[in-house]
């Protein structure tokens, strides 16, 4: 009897440990990604808040800290952040004030960072990220605040010595905090992606990740795939590159399935990131964390933005990319990451848009400017603002294209780097100066497709055979023969016909 019942208990621990191995977790992230404005000047002081100085070169009495210094906020820098807010579908706080957030750093010579905690200038949005399967997903904005940054300590310049540059303390800063809605390190990285882009088409921060004017921290934890409640989180900080992003999420996924798998718990935590290992190693527990004691700062008065003011800075909004991907998608029918391009590149969308009044078809114009005309571009590495065809001379060439006056290589090839090289005449004499309008003179094309069939007899023999491909052949000899002064479909048209 015994032993049946340890063969039944060794039974059940078994099928639950299964259990355990098979269950499957998923990922859940909320990130809060940090900003540097790309103001001229610091967020409360006049110092200059250029990126790439020397050390200590852009610091006044408030940027250290002296006695008696007082902030004095920089105007530009809620109208940037209104403008992220805006665009991040979010609820915008007109009255919003700043908090101090004391602690105890090198690079902080006041002993505390001027931050926002209670009242955010902005709440409550959302941005839609297309993921690489075409699919959007939306991810929920809890707040958008304003801080200063602080200033950089260095221990790796001497044996003896840290060095502290307060060069970037005090450089406007917005954080934006996305709500737990992420699911996996690919919609990071396309959530990353799509804010780095905003944040450049908005001309609020240059994005640069490199130079740290975009970083993040992502908040992790797992959770049993189809629960609703979440699991304890773990914070890596100071994510500087969308691949280590993505790379701490996966690391932390991996380790936090592993120990729930083996009967651990997840302790709450603040971890760095070792971008060598690719592993991520605590910094302080929740029993360890700061407690920052804050209160709004007796120094700056609260801020009000005015509805006038509001009205100004929505009137000053540049079209935003999701509306240029809605509007070209289904006015001209094409796919959302053929209409990315031109979301991407304002400079190229002015252009399609000044162009567009000219051309005949813009489905056309759309096909040029995102297939050879970019290709061009990108060949001799300059960007469309540099690109010396105006929109109206292009739509010009495209139009005598679709005209069939001239063919659309011979445009490519010879008239548009024509163009580019300058000239003061019009597109078309131009094209006729190159010799290349195309001669609505059939017998002289007849002519050349009798040449063409005549030499390449063992070609028509195989056409006739079934060996229909050679068709492409022949009309490359005519076309050759004539100059490329001739509309393919033409040619096309009379070489089917002989070839009956
Ligand atoms: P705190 O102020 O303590 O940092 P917040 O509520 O501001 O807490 O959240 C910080 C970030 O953590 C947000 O981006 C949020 O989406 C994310 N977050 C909150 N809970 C979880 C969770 N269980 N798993 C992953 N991320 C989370
Ligand atoms: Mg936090």
């Amino acid at each position: 009897m015994t032993g049946t019942l340890i063969h039944i208990s060794n039974l059940v621990i078994f099928v639950e440990q299964m259990n355990t191995d098979f269950k499957q977790f998923e990922l859940v992230s909320g990130l809060e990604i940090h900003v540097q404005l790309n103001t001229t000047t610091k967020i409360f002081s006049s110092d200059s808040a250029a990126f790439g100085a020397l050390p200590n070169a852009h610091i006044s009495a408030v940027t250290m800290a002296l006695p008696g210094a007082l902030p004095k906020l920089n105007k530009e820098v809620i109208e940037k952040a209104v403008r992220i807010g805006l665009a991040l579908n979010c609820h915008i706080n007109q009255r919003n004030y700043f908090d101090r957030k004391n602690y105890f750093y090198a690079d902080l010579p006041k002993g505390y960072q001027i931050t926002q905690d209670n009242q955010p200038i902005c709440k409550d949005g959302f941005i839609d990220v297309t993921l690489s399967n075409g699919d959007v997903k939306q991810i929920g904005i809890n707040r958008i605040h304003l801080e200063e940054d602080a200033g950089k300590s260095m221990h790796d310049q001497s044996e003896e010595y840290s060095f502290i540059d307060l060069n970037r303390a005090g450089v406007p800063l917005i954080e934006i905090v996305t709500e737990p809605d992420i699911r996996s390190a690919e919609e990071a990285s396309a959530l990353l992606n799509a804010i780095r882009q905003l944040v450049r088409h908005l001309d609020v921060s240059d994005g640069n990740m490199e130079e740290g004017s975009l970083r993040c921290d992502a908040n992790i934890s797992i959770r049993e795939q189809g629960s609703t409640t979440f699991g304890t989180r773990c914070e890596v900080k100071n994510l500087n590159s969308i691949r280590n992003v993505r790379r701490a999420m996966e690391f932390e996924f991996n380790r936090q399935k592993e120990l729930v798998s083996q009967g651990g718990t997840i302790i709450q935590s603040t971890l760095n990131f070792d971008a060598d290992q690719g592993s991520t190693s605590p910094m302080r527990s929740k029993e360890e964390a700061n407690d920052y004691r804050y209160f709004p700062d007796p120094d700056l008065p609260p801020i009000l933005i005015s509805n006038e003011w509001l009205a100004a800075i929505k009137a000053c909004m540049p079209v935003l990319p999701q509306e240029i991907v809605q509007q070209l998608t289904a006015q001209y029918g094409i796919n959302r990451s053929e209409a990315a391009i031109f979301a991407e590149d304002m400079d190229l969308y002015e252009y399609f848009r000044q162009a567009s009044v000219a051309t005949q078809n813009a489905k056309s114009l759309i096909n040029w400017l995102s297939g050879p005309i970019r290709a061009s571009l990108n060949e001799q590495q300059i960007s469309i603002a540099d690109f010396n065809v105006s929109p109206l001379q292009l739509a010009e060439i495209i139009n005598m294209v679709d005209d069939k006056k001239i063919n659309q290589q011979a445009a490519m090839q010879r008239l548009v780097p024509k163009v580019e090289r300058g000239s003061s005449l019009p597109v078309i004499q131009l094209a006729q100066s190159l010799n290349l309008l195309i001669t609505e003179d059939s017998s002289a094309l007849a002519d050349f497709a009798d040449q063409v069939l005549n030499k390449l007899q063992p070609q028509v023999l195989a056409y006739k055979k079934g060996k229909k491909g050679v068709l492409g052949l022949f009309v490359g000899e005519v076309m050759k023969l004539a100059k490329g002064k001739a509309d393919p479909q033409k040619v096309n048209e009379i070489l089917l016909e002989k070839l009956k």
